[in-house]
């Protein structure tokens, strides 16, 4: 519970949990006000119009639910039951409002919340257009039920407007501000933490992830790769071809890496981290060899000329060591490849 309000402040996926918890919970509320208005004053109209808007809402929050917890964030049903939610909100608000008392209803104040939850996807705005929607609800209601000549109905009338008017506006202000700064500060997050040429992670992440990985007892291989002669290349082709050639190879390293078992990072200049977090020797030592055949059988092209590049490998597994002595053993490893006439794997 408190990891997804911690979560709340920085993903969608945990707010939306929040929200759709939030339904079911007001659904019961709703429940529990309406019989208790029900037994003082019994319609069987109304009872047929609630017990029909509780199956629709059940419905809906089902399946909204299932694709809540079982589809990717982002694919079309996800964002449909996410960003759709506000406006099944509104109906059922519209339909709940009437049968609880109208304009006195005790679940009134929930259209605050779903102005907000409108604002979190279309900010002022959608926040604008959602307080005006409750206020021309409200006023329909009001005109209906309420005693338009009495003073004392027609200024707690205006306070409410106001009040829905300010939840609009003002929480939309906020709303779009914090959403501002939070995709700024994932966007520094991002350029902080990625290499501007390969789009690789960087150096300063490696050591981070090296750092957390460590301090967090994982268990995991760790691979240097250095292009052999890439001096060479730079000679011949120039740098535009250098760069184009360390991109495609950062491409194709991380290509091999199965999703969610390790990153490549560009460690610095033609040299490439790998950490790989899979405990079977066998498998991650396919995987480098992988990694090394597929770049040395990879044809690159410098103005219609081939050429190829190999690279040399080090690897070994974290055994306890700190962040300086992991890299400074997988190093020594890579310059034993070298030394052996490169285009190898040393494994540690
Ligand atoms: P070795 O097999 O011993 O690694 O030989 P090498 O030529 O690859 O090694 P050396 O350290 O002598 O040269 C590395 C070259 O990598 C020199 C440098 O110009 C080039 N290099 C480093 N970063 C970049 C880059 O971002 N772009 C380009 N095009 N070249 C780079
Ligand atoms: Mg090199
Ligand atoms: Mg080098």
């Amino acid at each position: 519970m408190r990891t997804l309000f911690k979560d709340a402040y920085h993903s969608d996926h945990a707010l939306e949990i929040i929200f759709s918890s939030l339904r079911w919970f007001f659904l019961l509320l709703s429940v529990v006000v309406f019989f208790v208005q029900y037994i003082e004053n019994p319609s069987l109209i109304k009872l047929y119009l609630f017990i029909s808007l509780v199956v629709f809402g059940l419905f809906y929050m089902g399946i909204s639910d299932y694709y809540l917890h079982k589809s990717t964030e982002g694919s079309r049903m996800y964002t449909l039951m996410t960003k759709g939610g506000p406006f099944f909100d509104f109906i059922a608000f519209s339909a709940l409002v009437p049968l609880t008392g109208g304009i006195e209803s005790p679940l009134f104040p929930l259209a605050y919340l779903i102005i907000l939850h409108v604002a979190v996807y279309w900010k002022l705005i959608g926040g604008m257009i959602a307080a005006f929607l409750f206020i021309l609800l409200y006023s329909i209601v009001f005109f209906l039920q309420g005693d338009i000549f009495s003073l004392t109905s027609f200024i707690s009338y205006i306070v409410q407007v106001v009040f829905l008017f300010l939840m609009g506006f003002i929480g939309g202000i906020i709303v779009s501000r914090e959403r501002r700064q939070h995709s700024e500060k994932n966007m520094f997050e991002k350029a902080a933490n990625q290499d501007y040429l390969t789009n690789l992670l960087n150096h300063r992440s490696f050591q981070e992830h090296l750092r957390k990985d460590l301090e967090n007892d994982k268990d995991f291989y760790i691979v240097l790769t250095d292009i052999d002669r890439f001096k060479l290349i730079n000679d011949k082709y120039g740098h535009v071809s250098g760069d184009n050639v360390l991109r495609q190879i950062g491409t194709i390293l991380q290509s091999i890496i199965p999703e969610k078992q390790g990153n490549v990072f560009r460690y610095g200049g033609e040299e490439f981290a790998i950490i790989l977090y899979n405990n079977d020797q066998e498998e991650v030592n396919k995987l480098i060899l992988e990694m090394k055949e597929s770049i040395s059988n990879h044809v690159f092209y410098c103005e219609g000329e081939a050429f190829s590049v190999t690279m040399s490998f080090g690897s070994c597994k974290q055994n306890g060591e700190n962040p300086d002595q992991l890299v400074e053993k997988v190093d020594k490893l890579l310059y034993t490849a070298k030394d052996k006439g490169r285009n190898q794997i040393v494994y540690g």
